[in-house]
């Protein structure tokens, strides 16, 4: 009788990924598909072209021309700091705290900030409505299942305020362009640049803000949603570039890069997270509920690619919270004694 392995010997999926099947090898049925898969050089090359283009024809007339959603992780560091030197766009830099932003990655923010000279603005809700947001994400089956394939429900929450919140700003200020950190792990090719099409969105959305809503009531629509008033004043939506997927540096690369100008890796965080301490406790909330992380999918794709290592993915995956961490968390979150046992049954 041959047993399932528990990862995929090439990348780093669990046997309990949705839809996942081995060989007789041990390797996944995702490492096998994307060895017949064309590759994705050709769209990315021509989202750089547009991505050129876009800049130098929009750059230069609003008070900024990007707003940069700046949480201080390695990614959006490396992010900003290409969209200024390389580039030469001005940047505002924005940034969500979920009260968990680690105080070392504040003091990335403003470090690499004063650095490049970027004006950066903090968001912080308040607690009485993001507390119960958090809690709510973590309890509740809000979200598809196959969006928390490659997302943790609480990340979703937080990114979701962030995009609602970057795209609030830029309408308000008429600002061009949204950048992002993402990674082609955890976007698609087609994502890389796009004209932001809020009122499809809002649709697409609109099942779990029902369920938001039922839980938190209408101060949803404050945080996720863009009020018609600013709409109808609105001329044009700007373009969403996540600049990470041309740029493609290694995840060394990045390290290096960054460090020249002044950021330093937070200790206070998992081994997933470079700014974020509640984001151990999301994997550990997804890992219960589905038995495997949140990252895999992104780390797998990153492995493919070459850009980091097996080993690096797994060391990050291993760097998990303490159980001491996670418990004075829910006790901050108000995790009743029932909540927390009722986790991932
Ligand atoms: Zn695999």
């Amino acid at each position: 009788m041959t047993t399932s392995p528990e990862r995929c010997c090439k990348c780093v999926l669990s046997s309990s990924f949705p839809t996942i099947a081995f060989d007789e090898n041990g390797v996944c049925s995702f490492c096998r598909d994307e060895m017949h898969m064309p590759t994705e050089a050709a769209t990315i090359e021509r989202a750089q072209e547009r991505i050129v283009e876009l800049f130098e024809s929009e750059r230069g007339q609003a008070e900024y021309d990007a707003i940069m959603c700046y949480s201080g992780g390695k990614d959006s560091t490396y992010t900003l700091m290409t969209a200024v030197k390389k580039y030469n766009l001005k940047v505002l830099a924005f940034t969500l705290d979920n009260g968990f932003t680690s105080p070392a990655a504040f003091e990335n923010i403003r470090r690499i900030c004063d650095e490049l000279g970027v004006d950066q603005i903090t968001f912080a809700p308040s607690a009485k409505f993001f507390k119960p947001l958090i809690k709510v994400s973590a309890l509740e089956e809000v979200y598809s299942p196959k969006t928390l394939v490659r997302i943790s429900a609480i990340c979703n929450s937080c990114i979701s305020v962030v995009n609602n919140s970057a795209l609030k700003l830029a309408l308000e200020k008429e600002v061009p362009f949204i950048l992002a950190g993402f990674t082609l792990g955890q976007i698609p090719a087609n994502g890389i640049v796009y004209k932001n099409n809020y009122h499809f969105f809002r649709e697409s959305r609109e099942v779990y803000l029902e369920r938001l809503r039922d839980s938190l009531g209408h101060a949803v629509d404050d945080y996720f949603c863009i009020k018609d008033s600013l709409l109808n004043k609105t001329k044009a939506f700007p373009y969403n570039v996540n600049l990470l997927c041309v740029e493609d540096p290694t995840e060394a690369e990045m390290f290096q890069v960054i460090a020249q100008i002044g950021w330093v890796s937070p200790r206070d965080v998992d081994g997933c997270s470079s700014n974020c301490r509640l984001n151990g406790f999301n994997n550990f909330i997804h890992q219960k509920n589905f038995r495997y992380s949140p990252y895999e999918l992104e780390l797998s794709h990153l492995i493919r690619k070459g850009k980091i290592t097996r080993e690096e993915a797994l060391q990050k995956l291993s760097d998990t919270l303490q159980p001491e961490v996670i418990t004075a968390i829910m006790k901050e979150l108000a995790f009743s004694e029932e909540e927390i046992k009722a986790i991932g049954r």
